[in-house]
């Protein structure tokens, strides 16, 4: 395998300055796309934001009253979106989050849908995991979404409760039953009467938002809609 010198690796990021968030391949910088073209060859964009009935709006529907839902991809096991996900999380690259953040904040700019949103919610991080991880990766995401809308983010509207002992020891399935339990509104004095756009980094059963969304609607005057990174598939 040739050595490729390092004067060469600089001078390719000086005009290609931006790296696809699953791979790593060099992209020119003036590309608003996340991916590279390899990469997006593998994965679906849901284009959720331009119908008010999709994959997301059924899959709460008699859960979780919302006006509009969207997603960037759908999420595929092994693939160029879970990678993505796992870089945001564990491998220190909130930026990513970011990234995500914009590209999905301009098609919601453009959406008819989504012209009334007020500000911008994050499912807020277990405190213990966003000290050691250094960020919220949701929280990202969010900035990156405020960026695109020019809308306030609120991130201390909704926390996470410490874990206590009991929750700790309860059985897995158990758990997962009372995942939303563990959200509590924290600060609703920016909210009463707003259109929020609620976002999570995935949306799989949708149980968080669930809870998260019913939490906020208890809040006089609150409309939901909901952004996600990624959606499982049905
Ligand atoms: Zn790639």
């Amino acid at each position: 395998m040739p050595i490729i010198p390092s004067w060469w690796n600089a001078l390719v990021h000086l005009f290609y300055p931006q790296l696809c968030v699953a791979c790593d391949a060099a992209m020119p910088s003036s590309s608003r796309q996340c991916f590279c073209f390899s990469c997006r060859s593998k994965i679906e964009p849901t284009t959720f934001h331009e119908s008010k009935e999709n994959d997301i709006s059924e899959r709460l529907w008699g859960r979780l009253p919302i006006e509009s839902a969207a997603a960037l991809y759908y999420f595929d096991k092994k693939g160029p979106v879970q990678l993505a996900l796992h870089h945001l999380k564990y491998k220190n690259q909130p930026d990513i989050g970011k990234r995500l953040g914009r590209l999905l904040g301009t098609q919601l700019y453009s959406s008819p849908l989504f012209k009334d949103i007020n500000c911008i919610v994050p499912v807020p991080l277990h405190p213990k995991k966003e000290r050691k991880r250094g960020y919220n990766q949701t929280m990202a995401f969010a900035l990156g979404l405020a960026d695109a809308l020019q809308l306030p983010v609120y991130g201390n509207t909704l926390a996470r409760q410490q874990d206590t002992v009991s929750q700790t020891n309860k059985h897995r399935m158990e758990r997962f039953q009372n995942v939303g339990q563990v959200f509590i509104l924290k600060q609703t004095k920016n909210i009463a009467g707003k259109h929020i756009l609620l976002v999570d980094d995935v949306l799989t059963t949708g149980a968080t938002l669930e809870f998260c969304g019913n939490l906020l609607l208890s809040v006089p005057g609150v409309k939901i809609s909901i952004a996600t990174i990624a959606v499982a598939r049905n």
